[in-house]
């Protein structure tokens, strides 16, 4: 009599129930070849062969299931699928070939001409470029409100409002939305709720298990979290990820094997990097306040934050993005900025590495003088991604910066 596990190449999806996230990040969605190997093969083709004409026949008509076509599908863009499914909770999800082409495969799925979409003021800045010129172009209207003020939200609702679409914690104030009153107030208008989960990664937050119908992922974050590849994905029920990839099956903004392979190593070690961001951002977040030359600092993990019970309630964590304000303006900050010699200076964000950017001339800089000060983006404010390097010579790098300050 034998023990093996011959039969049981991959685990089967059944046993995958109840596991928790640390374990489905490196354990869901493994595919395994003949070769029985440990890693995940990787499968850079184009297409697919068949047995014979009749089987080509039976796949193309969908009578065989199968790959035809790595537009359509590709196993190792189906292993990555599979397991940032798992990890969000969501019944299916929908690689694709950046966060951008997420957004936009859900909204050209999902909407059409005449629909009404309201948005969280502080979203990513392409987002908001992409709902204001690009949808609206074709029909769809979108209006921009307070990511934390349930008034505007209700107020902004039209018959024809048909998705909401939020991030949250947001960028880069770390402002924290209401997951279970935006969700009911678009159950109450039929309108689909759409959370872009970018900043706490399932690891943090799951949407879906708080009422949103549909999380979307900027893969290139901290998905990959060591900065290697662009990629997105959207998940949910197959309801609704069945049509955004038949958009994309059209349309053709798919993830490259490649990618996909590297995103699902990427996700085994999620977990224990989140934590990692999380530990480093809270004690840079608690050493930040109490320097003489910061004005203010904005985290949800510090008890100052306007938002920090419910961030407290929604999240496991707070992330590992923080912004502050130096006294003084721009030339301070930028002072401050290119006084540091280890930590980057770019407006990635979500990498182990520590980044530092100056919103108000970079990611934020488009926006007009008063959509600035609305936004709160001011030009003493510095954002920090912050990395998984050692806090104390984090700290080291930072106090380069207040030496420059002083000087
Ligand atoms: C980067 C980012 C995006 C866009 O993702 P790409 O992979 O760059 O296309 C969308 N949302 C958020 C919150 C982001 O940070």
């Amino acid at each position: 009599m034998t023990h093996g596990r011959e039969e049981h190449l991959w685990i089967p999806e059944s046993d995958l129930e109840g596991m928790s996230v640390d374990t489905l990040a490196v354990r869901a969605g493994q595919i395994r070849t003949g070769q029985l190997e440990h890693s995940d093969a990787i499968f850079p083709t184009s297409s697919f062969v068949y047995g014979s004409a009749a089987q080509a026949a039976a796949r193309f008509g969908g009578e065989e299931p199968g790959n035809i076509y790595s537009r359509f599908t590709n196993p190792t863009v189906q292993a990555f699928e599979a397991r940032i499914a798992a990890m969000e909770g969501g019944e299916k999800a929908v690689a694709t070939a950046s966060g951008m082409a997420a957004i936009l495969s859900t909204c050209m799925a999902l909407l059409q001409s005449g629909d009404h979409v309201i948005c969280s003021r502080g979203v990513f800045g392409t987002t908001n470029v992409l709902f204001q010129k690009y949808m609206a172009r074709f029909g769809v209207q979108t209006t921009f409100v307070s990511l934390t003020d349930m008034d505007e939200w209700r107020s902004a609702v039209r018959p024809e409002t048909r998705m909401l679409f939020i991030e949250t914690p947001s960028n880069p104030l770390c402002e924290v939305a209401d997951l279970e009153q935006l969700s009911a107030l678009a159950k109450a208008n039929d309108a689909l709720f759409v959370v872009d989960n970018c900043f706490c990664t399932p690891v943090l937050q799951r949407p879906l298990e708080q009422g949103a119908d549909l999380v979307i992922h900027s893969a290139t974050k901290y998905l990959d979290g060591q900065g290697r590849c662009v990629g997105g994905v959207v998940v949910g029920p197959a309801r609704y990820l069945d049509e955004v990839y038949g958009f994309l099956r059209s349309a053709g903004p798919t993830m490259s094997p490649f990618n996909a392979w590297v995103f699902q190593k990427g996700l085994e070690t999620l977990p224990i990097r989140m934590r990692a961001h999380c530990d480093n951002a809270l004690e840079l977040a608690l050493w930040l306040e109490s320097q003489p030359a910061v004005e203010r600092v904005y985290y949800a993990g510090l008890e100052s934050h306007p938002q920090h019970a419910l961030a407290k309630k929604q999240q496991s964590g707070f992330g590992g993005v923080l912004s502050f304000e130096l006294k003084g303006g721009r030339e301070e900050a930028w002072r401050f900025i290119d006084s540091t010699r280890m930590i980057s200076i770019t407006a990635n964000l979500g990498d182990v590495k520590t980044t530092i950017t100056h919103p108000a001339t970079t990611t934020h800089g488009r926006l007009s003088p008063e959509d600035k000060a609305r936004a709160g983006i001011t030009e003493n404010l510095v954002r920090l991604s912050v990395g998984i390097e050692a806090i104390d010579d984090l700290k080291t790098d930072l106090e380069r910066g207040f030496q420059a300050l002083k000087d």
